[in-house]
């Protein structure tokens, strides 16, 4: 008896592993056979450009008084003066005093517009921890130093020389192409709602709005060697709740059993152990699905059998911070104030836990959540101003998505393409009114060493990257014309 149970159980495993081995034969890659067109002749010129705007110091300060706006009045004039054919043929608008939007009519006003968004603002710098003057943008050994260059002025300049040189060229859209730049990005993007608000006072309803988040990396995504476009089809919420917990007070001495403290506490400690589940989310699953057949055997077994072997996957992502917050509405006790001697019972206590949701996940999906797991009435819960929710998700099957990866596969050489979630913010949140197909992505080539610099030290680009930056905004703009 034992033996024939050992013999079908050998059988049952034996058929196992000819399903898996076949599932992955089978899995097809969704990598699009475009080819690579190589560089597109950018002059060098550019690159000076790019080092003049880097000497603007557009800094966002999270104290806006210690902001120089002047600084933002003379990038304008900069703009100008640099790229005079877009300012001859764009129509410009300026919105809560420095978010530019520049329009570019196409011949067909029927036709839906593509949006294409950077921002002017940098972060603040520590100037003495830089290897180089931070806006100088120092042009040495194949790299423009400076803050900025990545973060998103890169990017910001990269459209200007695409759309002058394509004017120089001759070429007139068909199809309406808007830039919107915003002026505060770093510190809560007014300016891109503002110009967000204008357009969909307009009825626009754009086939596709790009702007800065995710890029080309290497050496980032595990067990795969070609350089990763990824692309953000959407971003996490976030959301802060503030506890708080008020109670008789009295002295130290004679002590009732719980104290402000404590029941705040034990409402923190529920809080913990109840944290959501991780989740594969649409855009996560999508990625696994474009990089699971770029990944070599016998790994690629795991992603092609996700039905049976997605345990796995989600025991990996939660073994890190980052890869964590990718598949969790994340949990963090940020703040907690209670006491004011050592003798004295606190008869008030508040704390303050930071989410960040996850699509799928609302703010008030959480907070009703909230109060069953902490399930005391002595705490209350209260959501803080700023409470952004998750966006929707912009689908990867539709031509806009197509186009980004087709234009892609033609600027950057060997490059693998896949849609993912994205952790930060962008101005882009503020178009979700403006267009369902919002896309985050600017084609910055960063390998480790270089995603320390954003918002770090020592942010610069090297040359080779910004032109090809400046090609696939050409190649964008112009594939974006026959999109459907
Ligand atoms: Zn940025």
């Amino acid at each position: 008896m034992i033996k024939k149970i050992f013999k079908y159980f050998g059988l049952a495993i034996a058929a196992l592993v000819v399903v898996l081995l076949v599932k992955t034969l089978l899995y097809q890659s969704k990598q699009s056979d475009v080819a690579y067109k190589g560089p597109a002749g950018i002059s060098e010129m550019s690159i000076t450009n790019l080092s003049n705007a880097i000497q603007f110091m557009t800094v966002s300060n999270e104290d806006p008084s210690l902001n120089d706006t002047s600084e933002f009045a003379l990038f304008h004039e900069f703009l100008r003066g640099t790229y005079p054919l877009v300012h001859q043929t764009l129509q410009k608008e300026v919105h809560n005093k420095f978010a530019l939007l520049y329009e570019w009519k196409g011949k067909d006003t029927t036709l839906k517009p593509v949006i294409l968004l950077a921002h002017q603002d940098v972060v603040p710098v520590v100037e003495a921890e830089w290897e180089r003057p931070p806006f100088s943008g120092l042009i040495e050994d194949g790299y423009v130093w400076g803050r900025g260059t990545l973060d998103d002025k890169g990017s910001l300049i990269a459209i200007f020389e695409s759309v002058e040189k394509l004017i120089r060229e001759g070429f007139v859209p068909t199809r309406t192409v808007l830039l919107a730049f915003g002026d505060d990005e770093e510190v809560g993007g007014k300016g891109a709602i503002a110009i967000a608000n204008s357009l969909k006072e307009r009825g626009v309803d754009a086939a596709m709005v790009i702007d800065e988040g995710m890029v080309i990396t290497s050496g980032i995504v595990p067990m795969v060697s070609k350089p990763v476009a990824i692309i953000g089809t959407s971003e996490k919420g976030y959301l802060s709740v503030k506890l708080s917990c008020n109670v008789d007070g009295g002295h130290s001495s004679m002590p009732q059993a719980e104290t402000a403290i404590s029941i705040l506490s034990n409402a923190l400690v529920k809080i913990t152990n109840n944290r959501p589940p991780p989740t594969f989310t649409k855009p996560v699953k999508e990625f696994l699905r474009y990089i699971g057949p770029e990944i070599p055997w016998p790994a690629r077994i795991v992603f092609a059998n996700r039905w049976l072997l997605g345990g796995v996957l989600k025991s990996i992502y939660t073994g890190s911070g980052p890869g964590n917050a990718t598949v969790r509405t994340t949990t963090a006790p940020t703040m907690f104030e209670s006491g004011i001697k050592d003798n004295v019972l606190p008869t008030s206590a508040t704390a303050i836990v930071n989410f960040r949701l996850l699509p799928g996940d609302p703010s008030s999906e959480i907070l009703s959540n909230l109060k069953k797991i902490i399930n005391d009435n002595r705490v209350s819960i209260e959501p803080l101003d700023g409470v952004r929710e998750p966006t929707p998700v912009s689908p990867s099957d539709n031509n806009a998505f197509n186009i980004i990866q087709k234009t892609i596969k033609q600027s950057f050489e060997n490059t693998i393409v896949a849609p993912t979630l994205m952790l930060g913010a962008s101005d882009s949140r503020n178009y979700i009114e403006v267009s369902e197909n919002i896309y985050r992505f600017a084609p910055y080539q960063l390998n480790p060493e270089m995603l320390e610099t954003l918002h770090g030290n020592n942010e610069r680009i090297s040359i080779d990257n910004f032109k090809a930056m400046v090609g696939f905004y050409c190649r964008l703009i112009r594939n974006a014309q026959s999109m459907k």
